[in-house]
């Protein structure tokens, strides 16, 4: 069997996840190729908000021109502070096909892009690859970035092998608990680490690059949130305990107050420069060697999907 006939045949299996959808943990096991509808409200067709050159991710990820960022509708978690919140929590976006995807794929490699990187591919991750293949079939080059809330389920992980380039996933919470109260799950973590041990068994644990940017492997992110110190240093523990010290960390202060936590004693605020500093100084105490940072300030740089250019701030 040649390559393409093994990925058409690990596309098909995802596809027939659709059909009684444990695509992530949730498991919702409805049929979505009739229409029902899970958690994430989506069926089996393509729902895209914006597809464009983003210049906020991490520099190996943007480089000088941009990852080629497709915000896809709908995320299996429900964090309630999340800043895509837009298009994270609803429906939003245009319903297009999968022909339809693959030609946003190529579009972005032809504005120069260094990456095609669907957000968040979890929920639509059969429709992402056959669009990936049939883009790849008409010549895309581009390496393929998954990045996700890290809420994924392993068993699926491992039928993308060979497909997906670089994994970018989230580690979000170091304790059920504080995943059940800021994102309505109670086995974040419980699937969290399976997952990204499977994306790190298929990439490496560290990131290839060439020509200033990744090529091939692995960055986990994880954005510190105010009020819940001991959650981001939970996380690096585990990191340190079942991943590895070597897999490339982006701890990030970029948190920023939605109107939907304007009440809440800690997330109505930003995180401070201490708390930032003592989290990166616990990461580099405990030995991780590749560490990403971002500055704290007072900057609130959340995108407005409404418009045509969401992360215009002119
Ligand atoms: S992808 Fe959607 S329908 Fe499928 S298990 Fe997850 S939330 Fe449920």
């Amino acid at each position: 069997m040649n390559a393409e006939t093994i990925l058409r045949l690990r596309i098909d299996r995802l596809k027939g996840i659709l059909k009684s959808c444990t695509l992530c943990p949730r498991k919702c096991l409805v049929d979505r190729t009739r229409g029902e509808s899970g958690f994430c409200r989506l069926a089996d067709d393509v729902v895209v908000s914006h597809a464009l050159p983003h210049y906020g991710e991490e520099p190996p990820i943007s480089g000088t021109r941009g990852a080629g960022t497709i915000f896809l509708s709908s995320c299996n978690l429900k964090c309630i502070y999340c800043q895509n919140y837009q298009l994270s929590h609803d429906i939003f976006g245009e319903r297009i096909d999968i022909e339809g995807l693959s030609r946003i794929m190529l579009a972005l490699e032809k504005k120069d892009c260094h990456n095609i990187e669907p957000v968040t591919p979890t929920p639509q991750i059969p429709q992402v690859m056959e669009a990936l293949l049939i883009a790849r079939q008409r010549d895309l080059r581009l390496p393929l970035v998954y990045n996700c809330g890290g809420y994924e389920n392993p068993e699926v992980l491992k039928i993308l092998e060979g497909m997906v380039d670089i994994y970018l996933p989230d580690f979000k919470y170091g304790t059920e608990n504080d995943a059940l109260v800021l994102s309505g799950v109670k086995d974040y973590t419980a699937h969290a680490i399976p997952s990204i041990k499977e994306m790190v068994r298929q990439v490496g644990e560290e990131l290839s690059m060439g020509e200033g940017v990744a090529k091939r492997g692995m960055l986990i992110r994880h954005l510190i949130i105010p009020g819940f110190i001991s959650n981001s240093l939970e996380v690096l523990g585990l990191i340190k305990k079942h991943i590895s010290l070597s897999v490339p960390l982006s701890i990030m202060s970029q948190y920023t107050p939605m109107p939907s936590v304007k009440n809440h004693p800690h997330l109505r605020k930003r995180i401070t420069r201490d708390e930032y500093e003592l989290v990166i100084n616990h990461a580099l105490d405990m030995g991780f060697e590749t560490i990403f940072t971002q500055d704290v300030d007072d900057r609130a740089l959340v995108p407005d999907f409404r418009k045509k250019a969401p992360f215009d701030w002119s």
